[in-house]
This record gives structure tokens, sequence and C-alpha cells, in this order.
């Protein structure tokens, strides 16, 4: 039975996220129109385009201050020649994620839980983004192979939870998604179901009618763990929608990536964390940066941001200080670094 509360995400939001997903800013000059912003003064790089295309959501761009090449969610999408450095210690393949896929559309590194790549694509480009190198092309199921990795899951019966990431798993339509929980639904040793998000922030439009109908009906525990870096990223209209996923049953957590001259401050985190909960969304997991080639210039060192932390913890109740982590590969977790 449909929750009468669901009336409230109105019905004609729910295809407006696909025309905002499908009419993407792509090309650097327009961007730098919309944001009154002269193009000679800080080159883009051709070969980073190349690599790793714009993608940049309009109502993300909207939230963007005209005028101003330092905005932190500018510097977040913008195609800088930084990205040619190469830095010793920088990879393709930072979490050697390659070693852990053991069937297409799996990613299998912690004991209890795996991680299925539901979607190939996302609603934005992070510039910093740890799998801009990654093989999508491999590890995007075709209906055959989602069998083989449904019966991957069934295999194993310590797998109780399955992560939903990408590319971003909400970038696929409502119908493949109700399909996909489904699916999962009747595998009978699962019991959690988290999907990780950042097109939720970016197209606040995607949290509709539709996703929260199959989300509630299911069976599973849900959790949606968004990625959020800095708060002028939270549009207001995401408090009530993910008010009203809250009221029926979903868990909202964020994940941020620590990111120098982005949020590597700490008003920019304390304000962060402050405007999550208001949104109804609880602080869990403060990433130091992966290593990925290309992204040297976003690195923080351990030292700047244990001390950023310590700070938020003289300055917030503990329920809003995210963990500072770091993912190592071949650890049985991330690694807690203060
Ligand atoms: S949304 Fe996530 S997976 Fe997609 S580019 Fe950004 S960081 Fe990478």
């Amino acid at each position: 039975m449909t929750n009468p509360a669901l009336s409230v995400i109105k019905s004609d939001l729910a295809e407006k996220w696909q025309q905002i997903l499908s009419d993407l800013i792509t090309d650097p000059k327009e961007l730098l129109q919309i944001l009154q912003l002269d193009a000679d003064k800080i080159p883009y790089s051709r070969a980073a385009l190349q690599q790793f295309p714009l993608k940049a959501p309009r109502p993300y761009v909207d939230r963007i201050e005209k005028g101003n090449w330092q905005d932190p969610l500018l510097r977040q999408i913008w195609p800088s020649t930084q990205e040619e450095i190469g830095q010793a210690g920088f990879d393709t393949d930072p979490l050697a994620e390659a070693q852990f896929n053991p069937v297409p559309g799996i990613l299998h590194k912690y004991r209890g839980r795996v991680l299925l790549t539901a979607a190939a694509h996302c609603g934005i480009h992070c510039r910093y983004c740890f799998r801009r190198h990654f093989d999508y092309q491999s590890n995007s199921p075709s209906r055959q192979q989602w069998d083989a990795a449904f019966d991957y899951i069934r295999n194993d019966s310590s797998i109780e939870e399955v992560i939903l990431s990408g590319g971003d798993p909400l970038a696929i339509s409502d119908r493949q998604l109700a399909w996909l929980v489904e699916q999962l639904a009747q595998i009978p040793q699962l019991t959690t179901l988290r999907i990780h998000s950042r097109l939720a922030i970016v197209i606040p439009q995607r949290i509709n009618r539709d996703l929260l109908h199959s989300l509630q009906q299911s069976r599973l525990k849900v959790v949606l763990v968004v990625h959020c870096n800095h708060s002028r990223e939270l549009a207001p209209e995401l408090a009530q929608s993910f008010g009203m996923l809250a009221a029926n049953g979903v868990t909202i957590l964020n994940q941020s990536v620590l990111l120098k001259d982005v949020n590597d401050n700490s008003p920019a985190l304390i304000d962060l964390s402050k405007s999550l909960f208001q949104h109804n969304v609880l602080p869990y997991y403060l990433h130091l940066p992966d290593r990925v080639a290309g992204t040297s210039h976003f690195d923080v060192s351990e030292a700047h941001a244990i001390a950023l932390l310590s700070s938020m913890q003289t300055q917030l109740p503990g329920y809003l200080v995210p963990q500072l982590v770091r993912e190592t590969p071949g650890q049985s977790s991330k690694t807690r670094i203060a």
C-alpha cells in the first residue's frame, strides 16, 4: 500500500531528474560563460578532459558563485592543468580494486558485504574520483551476468549486505532500480541494502516518489549514504526529501572527501556537519583522498586532517563529528586515522 505521505513528493518531479541527467554541461566554455569567468585566466587541460570528460548537472552549477574561480564547488569539477602533473604514489587503481572483482559487477573487498557496480555512469564527474580510471565497460553486467552476480552473493552465506555503487546507482532508471532491489530482496541471507550516491546531492530532483516507493516496499533495511563535500551543495528541498526517506525507514548518512581548497578548513567542515543535520543526514565518514593519478592537487596531509578533526571535536557534539578514515588496499576494513 502506498504511504499517503509520499504524495508530498510531487509526481511531476518523477522524470525531471532524467531530463537534467540528459542535459549535463560537458563543454568547459559553456560552463565558463554561465559562471561569467574568463577562459584566458585559468586554462583547462585537454588531456584531462579526454581521459575524464567534464560532466556537470545544471542544478549543481546554479549553486556555484558567479565570477569566482576559487569557488569550492567549481574546483571539484574543473579539469585543471594540474591534473597533468604526474606524482609518485598516485596510481590509476589506488585501491587495487581489480583484484577484488570475482565476477563482472561485483567487488568483494570486505567480509559480510559486497559492492555491486549498478551503473557505469554518474550525474557529475568529480575530478578527485577514485574510480576515474575504472574499467566500467567490463563491469556493466548484462541481464545474464546479473544472474551470475546474484548467484555469487547467494552462494556466500557470510554476505549480509549489498552496497550499490558505480558510477552512481541512482543514475539508473526507477524501473531498473526497482528490479534490482527486488532481485536482491529474494536472496534469503541479505538483511541490508546500502546505496552510495552523489547524484542525490547534485540533482536533488532524483529523490522522487517512485524511488521512495521501491525502497519503502523492500524487506531489506535500506541505508542511503550520500556524498556531499560542502554545505553549499545542499539544496533546501533536500531537507524535505531526506526527511521523507527517513520517515519511511531509510537511514541517511553522509561521507565526504577531504579536499584541498574545497573543504580543508574547520569552518567549512563544521558548517557541513551542521547543514547535513538540518537536512536530516548524519555525518559518517570524512575520507582522506585516495591517491589517484591526476588528483594530487587535492591531496591533504594526514597531520592537517587530524588537526581539523580535533578542531571539529571541540566545537561540535559527538554525533556531528565524522570518522576520519583512509582506505588501504588489502585491509579488512577502512583505516581509522584518529
Ligand atoms: S559521483 Fe562518485 S563515482 Fe561518480 S565521479 Fe563523482 S566521485 Fe566518482
